[in-house]
């Protein structure tokens, strides 16, 4: 079996051999870039060459880049566990010209690395174009033995591609496999129909040519480039043959070390299973976010990952862990990917103690969160309701600290909605009020002080925000 760190270093080999420079994967916090919340594919790093803004010594370049789409224009979080396929973290692998080739090499590198390299069986292979991208459908049908009856024009929201509502965009061209009729999800299963698992997109080229304004004007790039992207654990799912992301090595790894911390098994029941794919997702979001400095807080990148490790725990109780364990699962990401991403390793006690610090907080106000929400699910089940109100789903934030994500969780599970804009009033007003009560309570000057000390390099001294902040308080 081809391992995942294996196929990593076969396609920066690959790219490397046709003249590109490999380059480190930048960190998941954009640089010198507030418009963007976390880097969410390959190409940000590489924003201002595309831009014509930077230059550098080479015109092409070869990446795995440590990516996450939760919040912003690209947003997985519920995905993950729903279909096969969905990551909060994921590592992006690509190929970028900097002005350099164009349509038809990327799609020659493309073909030629998963055929020829990787073996995939071509008559599997699909390729979807934009619109009337006539250009691209000639070059696939030229140079690739995808025949016409396999290539899918798609519109904007599939082969479009923007990295947010600003920047460099162009349409892209992609390649899917189908994984068999086993996979499908009924009569209405196809390319650009449905949105299931059978047809796996696994990589898509981006052709460079805009940049988009905030206004939606698109004005043209000095040079038309190429961005590539493929999810490394689709394409590990891929060769291993196996139909879930997380059958992977790489997933697998973390979630059999979770199954012994648990006592659990995985593949014997549905529930287990989700909770065990979602503490391992979200285990590798905490120790990559945690190592590339964002802290749990109450607000931003911050909230984010709170929001993460929470939910995570929240997980660990139907798998019957009543204390903290997530501290150990990321330490198995540090395991199972410190080779690749040595950043992991010079981090590793740091990050274990801060994940181990938001599990225990979090752990002194759960159950009594979890017996609120039965308490209340039970009484709207009396009166015939199946909608919980903003003031309970905020009560439980305000005071017990659940994300609004948990308790949704929890209440889709059993049949409820949420009243998510009743939440987000209450909260909007609590903001206002906080706002008001904090004018020069110092309170920045602490998070400042306290970045500046990360900075400083005294990270293994770390002992806690509660020292620094003088608050524990989970809002
Ligand atoms: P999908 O349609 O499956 O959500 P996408 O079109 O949003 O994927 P792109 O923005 O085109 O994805 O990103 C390039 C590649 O990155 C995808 O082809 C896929 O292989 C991978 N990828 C995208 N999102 C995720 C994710 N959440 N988890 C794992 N891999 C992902
Ligand atoms: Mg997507
Ligand atoms: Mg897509
Ligand atoms: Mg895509």
């Amino acid at each position: 079996m081809i391992t995942a760190n294996e196929i990593r270093r076969r396609f920066l080999e690959f790219f490397q051999s046709q003249g590109h420079e490999i380059v480190r994967s930048s960190s998941l916090v954009p640089k010198d870039d507030p418009s963007l919340l976390f880097t969410n594919a390959g190409m940000v790093q590489f924003k201002k060459i595309f831009l014509g803004q930077e230059k550098r010594g080479y015109v092409r370049a070869t990446t795995s880049q440590k990516c996450l789409r939760v919040g912003g224009k690209h947003n997985d979080l519920e995905n993950v566990g729903r279909t096969a396929r969905h990551h909060t973290f994921f590592e992006m692998l690509g190929n970028f010209s900097f002005g350099d080739y164009f349509k038809e090499d990327a799609i020659k590198f493309a073909w030629k690395f998963l055929t020829e390299d990787l073996k995939l069986p071509k008559e599997r292979l699909y390729a979807t174009v934009f619109r009337d991208d006539d250009e691209a459908r000639d070059l696939w049908l030229a140079h690739t033995d995808i025949p016409a009856e396999r290539i899918y024009r798609m519109g904007e929201k599939d082969n479009f591609w923007s990295m947010g509502d600003t920047g460099p965009c162009g349409p892209c061209s992609e390649i899917l496999i189908d994984q068999g009729e086993h996979m499908t999800c009924g009569p209405n299963c196809g390319i650009g129909k449905c949105d299931c698992d059978r047809y796996l997109e696994i990589w898509n080229l981006v052709f460079m040519q805009y940049d988009q304004a905030a206004d939606g004007t698109r004005t043209a790039l000095p040079k038309p480039s190429i961005d590539t992207g493929m999810g490394l654990e689709r394409i590990a799912a891929v060769c291993q043959g196996v139909y879930s992301n997380f059958d992977t090595d790489l997933f697998q790894a973390i979630i059999q070390y979770t199954c012994g911390i648990a006592g659990v098994s995985y593949r014997a029941n549905d529930e287990t299973d989700t909770a065990l794919r979602v503490i391992a997702d979200h285990s590798r979001s905490m120790a990559f976010m945690i190592t590339d400095g964002i802290l749990p807080s109450n607000e931003g990148r911050g909230y984010v990952l709170r929001r993460l490790i929470r939910r995570a725990y929240r997980f660990g109780r139907l798998i019957g862990q009543t204390g903290t364990f997530l501290h150990k699962t990321a330490m198995k990401v540090v395991e199972v990917m410190g080779d690749d991403y040595p950043e992991l390793r010079g981090n590793a006690d740091f990050m274990a103690r801060v994940v181990r610090e938001e599990e225990e907080r979090f752990n002194r106000t759960l159950d009594k969160g979890l017996a609120l929400l039965e308490e209340e699910l039970e009484s709207l089940r009396g009166a015939g309701s199946t909608r919980v109100a903003g003031d309970v789903a905020f009560k439980l934030y305000d005071t017990y600290g659940f994300p609004l994500d948990i308790v949704n969780d929890i209440a889709e599970k059993r049949g409820f909605t949420v009243d998510e804009d009743g939440f987000r009033t209450l909260m909007a007003e609590q903001k206002e009020r906080a706002k008001a009560a904090w004018k020069g309570s110092g309170e920045s000057d602490i998070a400042s002080r306290f970045h500046a000390l990360l900075e400083e390099g005294l990270r293994s001294e770390f002992i806690g925000y509660d020292h620094l902040s003088g608050d524990s308080r989970v809002v």
